[in-house]
């Protein structure tokens, strides 16, 4: 039992954006944070916390709570697990009877895996270090192999003795159940004996994103064929081998920090990468990547390279599974290391500036990589070049992002010497294809939001030209990234770029304009906004979300949900336009320029047809000196600079 107190100050020193900023990369919002939702399955964030209340909840699945709320879903633990993962992370002593034999059985079986597993590593780390058969043998071992101590430590490597049941006996007479021991697989049982599968070998242990030993893998002292050189733990309630990365738990802060994560093959890879001063490696353990491992890495980064050791053929073989993590929505890179190097040995034999420069010269795009490595087999043969444009549009086509699909266009009809126009068309071929096929069933598969979450999509109006398209961005906009900053030149002629809020800035220029919305429930949201902004309060767009008004809200929910689609094929300076910031730049003007622009049309049209029904001269006179007004305003937005911007 843990008691009361106790409770009350874990909760109280669990910071809620500390918990989750464990599993979530998360971003300032204005008071709030916010993330990608580990909950469900969803690529624009909508997961917010807030550190001033001490909760998260989730806008696209609902999912709410504060941080012991996060753990227990998260992690799948009960009540007073979530409770022990809090007081373990932040050293709060939970004072409990030491446990018993009795008390031991008493835990429930996941627990007890844990506490099995995190005893076992202790084992074999104290054999490691203290022991004389450990160092002699297994401590020589990782010396040889210029492992550094430091990384011997962080990694909590280990020995097994060589004597067959050491561990297993040592483990039952400290009360430990065998159920146990043969469920994580430490223990085998034979004939009512118990051996130990990793006798005599040195041990990697395996750490759950939240750093709880799960696994092992263990490896043979030199190279004796007659025996597996690694042996690894069987999958158990605890472990979990395709939602495992090796090293993830020792990784996360630096995928974060460089925005990148590499793939490598195994332990021993991770490890040296550490010694190198790369901390944002992971590995797989031998098999291609789940598609739980990515969206284990999505939560933190969404790019990966890949480091390949081995030939053009082994990295084939594998392009169906790298298909897969590009649809996903992950840019995806390879890194190919030289003939009969892995990052292990290569790590090994470089200083650590050389393994970065090294990493940094061969990085190449997914794409692009595998665009070459075809194309240097078709030789000319117009067959086999039809059929790696079918391969790589393919591909292409799993790009989630409409900017990406047309920028791997231009790039690969340039590598392949097709026009762009041919590739293009090849694309939406498939493009279409996919669409047909998202049948409602498929959709449902997808997995998405729980229904009840979702209010029924209304009918939008997706002609780009619509007023209602128009405001609809402006909106989209100001719901999104309203309290993101962007620097744009105030006057065309001016040199410099000034930071301004996206709030003040289009509000500003949508009321000094006088521009008014022609749709009630949008013009009401933003009459709502403008009412923030003006307070200096830029109002959360939570709560639109939860408006009091439904059709706002279900108007609202179903904005932030739909993918946002900046337009395609920007051009800044006749650069295309790459970084998160000036995109979002162009697309704040765009949507300015094209709702003013369309409204400018509209007052014109009607004014021209109030002309033809007023037959007194002033009345005349009056429409068409304001005709020519909305002319001259029209004239002057259109030549804002956009048309030099922003090609389409
Ligand atoms: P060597 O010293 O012979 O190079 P190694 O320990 O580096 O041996 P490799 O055969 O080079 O092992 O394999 C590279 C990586 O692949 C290892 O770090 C290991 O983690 C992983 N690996 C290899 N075989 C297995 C296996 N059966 N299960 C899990 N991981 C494996
Ligand atoms: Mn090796």
């Amino acid at each position: 039992m843990i008691p009361h107190d106790t409770i009350d100050t874990i909760i109280q020193t669990a910071r809620i954006e500390e918990v989750v900023g464990d599993y979530v990369n998360l971003r300032r919002r204005g008071v709030n944070q916010i993330g990608l939702c580990p909950f469900h399955n969803e690529k624009t964030p909508s997961f917010t916390v807030s550190p001033a209340k001490g909760i998260y909840k989730c806008f696209g699945c609902g999912k709410a709570g504060n941080s012991v709320n996060f753990i227990m879903e998260h992690e799948h633990f009960s009540y007073p697990e979530a409770l022990r993962y809090l007081a373990r992370k932040y050293n709060i002593e939970i004072e409990e009877e030491e446990q018993t034999p009795e008390q031991l059985q008493e835990l429930n079986e996941k627990e007890s895996l844990y506490n099995l597993s995190l005893f076992a590593q202790q084992y074999f780390t104290k054999i490691l270090t203290e022991s004389e058969e450990g160092k002699a043998i297994g401590l020589t071992y990782f010396k040889e192999r210029g492992m550094r101590d430091d990384l011997v430590n962080r990694f909590q490597l280990g020995f097994s003795p060589v004597k067959w049941d050491a561990f297993s006996e040592h483990a039952i007479q400290q009360g430990y159940k065998k159920e146990f021991l043969v469920k994580t697989g430490l223990s085998i049982e034979k004939e009512n004996r118990l051996y130990d599968r990793f006798h005599g070998r040195v041990m990697f242990p395996i750490h759950s994103a939240s750093g709880r030993v799960i696994g092992f893998g263990g490896r043979i002292l030199g190279n004796d064929k007659s025996f597996a050189k690694y042996v690894n733990s069987p999958e158990s309630e605890i472990y979990n081998k395709s939602k495992t990365l090796y090293g993830i738990y020792f990784a996360k802060n630096a995928i974060i920090s460089k925005d990148s994560c590499l793939l490598v093959e195994g332990y021993t890879d991770v490890i040296s990468m550490h010694q190198a001063g790369i901390e944002n490696v992971v590995a797989s353990s031998g098999t291609s990547l789940t598609h739980d491992q990515v969206r284990m890495i999505q939560r933190y980064t969404s790019n990966i390279s890949i480091l390949y050791d081995g030939d053009p053929a082994g990295i084939k073989a594998s392009f169906r599974g790298i298909d897969m993590i590009v649809e996903q929505g992950m840019n995806v890179k390879i890194v190919l290391f030289p003939d009969g190097e892995d990052p292990d040995s290569f790590a090994r034999k470089h200083h650590p500036t050389e393994v970065e420069s090294f990493l940094a010269a061969n990085t190449v795009n997914f794409i692009l990589f595998k665009t070459r490595l075809l194309l240097a087999e078709t030789q000319n043969d117009p067959i086999r070049k039809a059929a790696l444009i079918k391969e790589i549009v393919n591909t292409i086509a799993l790009i989630p992002d409409g900017i990406s699909r047309s920028l791997y266009v231009k790039e690969c009809s340039s590598l392949m010497t097709i026009s762009e126009q041919v590739l293009m068309n090849e694309l939406n071929k498939i493009l279409r294809a996919k669409l047909k096929k998202s049948s409602p069933e498929a959709e449902r598969e997808a997995e998405v939001v729980p229904p009840e979450q979702i209010p029924s999509e209304p009918q939008i109006d997706t002609d780009l030209d619509s007023a209602e398209y128009q405001e609809r961005e402006i909106i989209r906009l100001l719901l999104l990234f309203g309290s993101e900053v962007i620097h744009i030149r105030l006057n065309p002629a001016d040199e410099e770029e000034v930071p301004v809020g996206i709030a003040d800035y289009v509000v500003n220029d949508i009321t000094n304009d006088e521009m008014i919305f022609e749709n009630p429930l949008y013009k009401s949201i933003f009459e709502e906004y403008t009412q923030g902004v003006e307070k200096d309060a830029i109002p959360d767009r939570a709560l639109f979300l939860a408006h009091s008004n439904p059709e706002i809200a279900s108007l609202a929910v179903n904005l932030v949900f739909n993918p946002y689609e900046l337009s395609e094929n920007w051009l800044k300076n006749n650069i295309m336009v790459t970084t998160e910031e000036t995109r979002l730049q162009m697309h704040v003007m765009l949507a300015l320029h094209a709702f003013k622009a369309r409204k400018l049309d509209r007052m014109m049209t009607e004014t021209r047809k109030k002309l033809m029904d007023v037959t007194s001269p002033e009345e005349q006179g009056a429409l068409m000196k304001s005709f020519h007004e909305l002319k001259k305003q029209s004239i002057l937005i259109n030549k804002d600079g956009l048309g030099r911007i922003i090609t389409r």
